[in-house]
């Protein structure tokens, strides 16, 4: 078995005999006699254990969402009653532990009627009439919005100042798309389906008008380009746009752009894990990928384990990890399980999956 999985592996290979495959791809979960295990588990004598490998290299907060959750965690410290617009990060188990410090989230309905309180904007970042509303009730915010998302906000912005149909790459109801939306008048057309064959989202397209492409930061770069491609084919057939589309990097607004334009905006916090993720998932029997059900990047990396290594397992938590998905075909315990998840799961769950598994098959 383990042969089959070798030969699986991206070339040229470490030297496995001296150099174990933990270390090459990610850190080794420590062994039980190097450290405090706080389960009590007695494994069956002679089932072989299973190695857990816990990947600290790709998986984890990003740095926007790390940053809100500091922020966050700091202010609880010195006062109760803030407020989070909206779950802090899109993982349940991580909202819940914030809840317990104080933390209370609420809803748009809410923060529309909330008056003189602290109100926490997260890393997805909001739309300017969040901001309004909070002038108007005199709502203190604790602004956490990512650099990165504030950056494109203002690209958003610019470009439809500068009279382009603005393009999203992205999930209609995602908080940062709604923000980004709200940055260009909630004018943007938002699209999903790089195929184009979803008609609601393609009607209101007007192919006689200059268009920039945009993306959602947490989309996947393939599908981006595929769209790009097929907008490129779509107004072309519609008299315009003739040809690639032109990139741009940076929207001064100084000198005129070319009429068809597109700005690669998704997160290379993300997409530079993808390929890491992917060798992680190759390397390990099994896959359990930790992240919250709401977690847009926690599909997008799932949907890549999953096609490296189909016994990859989606959990939010310990209480869905099944018995069989560490049994062979042939009834005994897989060798290796690899733990890892999105940018939206925190490490300290990431750890806690490991030492479940740990401590049940190693
Ligand atoms: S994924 Fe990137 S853009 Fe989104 S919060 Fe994290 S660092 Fe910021």
């Amino acid at each position: 078995m383990w042969n089959w999985w070798k030969s699986k592996l991206p070339r040229p290979l470490p030297e496995f005999s001296n150099s174990p495959l933990s270390s090459y791809i990610c850190e080794t979960f420590p062994s039980p006699g190097k450290r405090q295990n706080p389960f009590h588990f007695i494994r069956p004598s002679g089932t072989p254990a299973v190695k857990v490998n816990l990947d600290r290299n790709s998986s984890g907060f990003c740095f926007g969402v790390q940053s809100t959750i500091n922020v966050a965690e700091e202010k609880l410290r010195n006062e109760k009653g803030l407020y989070s617009l909206g779950d802090v990060v899109h993982n349940e188990v991580e909202v819940k532990r914030l809840e317990d410090l104080g933390l209370i989230t609420i809803k748009t309905a809410t923060f529309n009627e909330l008056k003189d309180a602290p109100v926490l904007i997260r890393a997805h970042g909001e739309p300017p009439s969040t901001y309004e509303t909070a002038r108007q009730n005199n709502l203190t915010l604790t602004d956490t919005t990512c650099p990165v998302v504030a950056k494109l906000q203002r690209t958003a912005r610019q470009l439809d100042e500068l009279g382009y149909q603005v393009i999203i790459y992205g999930k209609h109801a995602h908080p940062e798309v709604i923000g980004i939306n709200g940055h260009c008048r909630n004018q943007a057309i938002i699209i999903k389906h790089a195929d184009l064959n979803d008609a609601e989202e393609t009607r209101p397209l007007d192919l006689s008008r200059k268009t920039a492409l945009i993306s959602q930061t947490t989309m996947d770069v393939p599908g981006f380009y595929e769209l790009k491609k097929n907008l490129e084919k779509l107004f072309s057939k519609g008299g315009s746009g003739n040809g690639p589309w032109t990139e741009v990097q940076g929207i001064a607004g100084r000198q005129p752009m070319a009429e068809f334009i597109f700005k690669d905006t998704i997160c290379r916090q993300i997409s530079s894990r993808n390929q890491k993720l992917h060798n992680f998932a190759l390397a390990n029997e099994r896959i359990i990928f930790v992240a919250g059900k709401k977690s847009s990047n926690g599909q997008v990396l799932y949907s890549i384990c999953k096609a490296a290594n189909p016994e990859s397992h989606f959990i939010e938590d310990v209480e869905e990890l099944h018995n069989e998905w560490f049994t062979t075909p042939e009834g005994s315990t897989v060798e290796s399980t690899g733990v890892c998840g999105a940018t939206s799961t925190p490490m300290w769950l990431l750890e806690k999956v490991a030492r479940h598994i740990e401590s049940l098959y190693a």
